[in-house]
């Protein structure tokens, strides 16, 4: 396979329930020599609010935003070719007030939306994205919206057409998450022929939670081939290539 760049666009920090502070995650990234990556971490007012921590004050996201910033500056000045993106995971079955007054795309390269399950869940992101659309003027590549961890047996017999027409008239990725290999696993291989035939968008993200599996990426790599998705993947990549830092 062409080589690809090294990407892991889902990762946890101190900010919400990972183990590592930012600045350890860049540190093992730049070790590593991977090439993009973007810290997502949680954004939640559920029942996950009560057990884990998240991004869940105003002050809290812009300190986290301060110091993706600062960093990301760093690693221009010192000409390292690691591309820090920022980004957040948005849990929705959060209220939709929460996320529409808390949470800017305009603040963000990349927002994951976790938990899609159903129509109602697809409707419920939809709203939320004409929200942000009317409010905010939002233009198109402002952010880059996917899935988190999907799992393709909730659509697979009666909606697989709904949700695949909703990825590509939004433009919203499918993730490769190597912590959950079990939604990537070949039994949904009419899923990934419907993404391949409608040029849906696919990402790699290992959902790390500790600095020790930021490259956890040559399975996910693996799939895409094993789907026929270079392509899909590739596209992807040129548009994080069009994000200015
Ligand atoms: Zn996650």
């Amino acid at each position: 396979m062409k080589a690809f760049p090294k990407i892991n666009l889902h990762i946890h920090s101190t900010y919400s329930d990972g183990t590592n502070s930012i600045r350890e995650i860049i540190d093992k990234s730049v070790k590593l020599g991977l090439d993009y990556i973007c810290i997502t971490d949680h954004f939640t007012n559920s029942w996950k609010a009560d057990i884990i921590p998240s991004l869940d004050t105003k002050e809290k996201i812009e300190d986290y935003l301060y110091e993706i910033s600062e960093i990301q500056q760093e690693l221009t000045n010192n000409r390292q070719k690691l591309t820090l993106l920022k980004g957040i995971e948005v849990d929705i079955t959060s209220s939709y007030d929460y996320i529409t007054k808390m949470v800017s795309p305009k603040d963000f390269d990349i927002i994951l939306f976790e938990y899609l399950q159903n129509n109602e869940g697809i409707g419920f992101i939809k709203n939320i994205l004409l929200s942000w659309e009317k409010g905010l003027n939002l233009q198109k590549d402002d952010c880059l919206f996917g899935l988190a961890h999907f799992d393709p047996s909730y659509f697979e017999y009666s909606s697989l057409e709904i949700l695949v027409n909703f990825l590509k008239e939004y433009n919203i990725f499918f993730e490769f998450n190597s912590t959950y290999p079990q939604f990537y696993s070949q039994r949904y291989k009419r899923f990934f022929t419907e993404l391949r035939a409608n040029q849906i968008l696919v990402s790699i993200g290992c959902d790390s939670h500790s600095s020790s599996n930021l490259d956890n990426f040559e399975e996910p790599l693996e799939m895409i081939q094993f789907y026929g998705l270079e392509l899909n993947f590739g596209r992807f990549i040129e548009l994080l290539k069009l994000i200015k830092i």
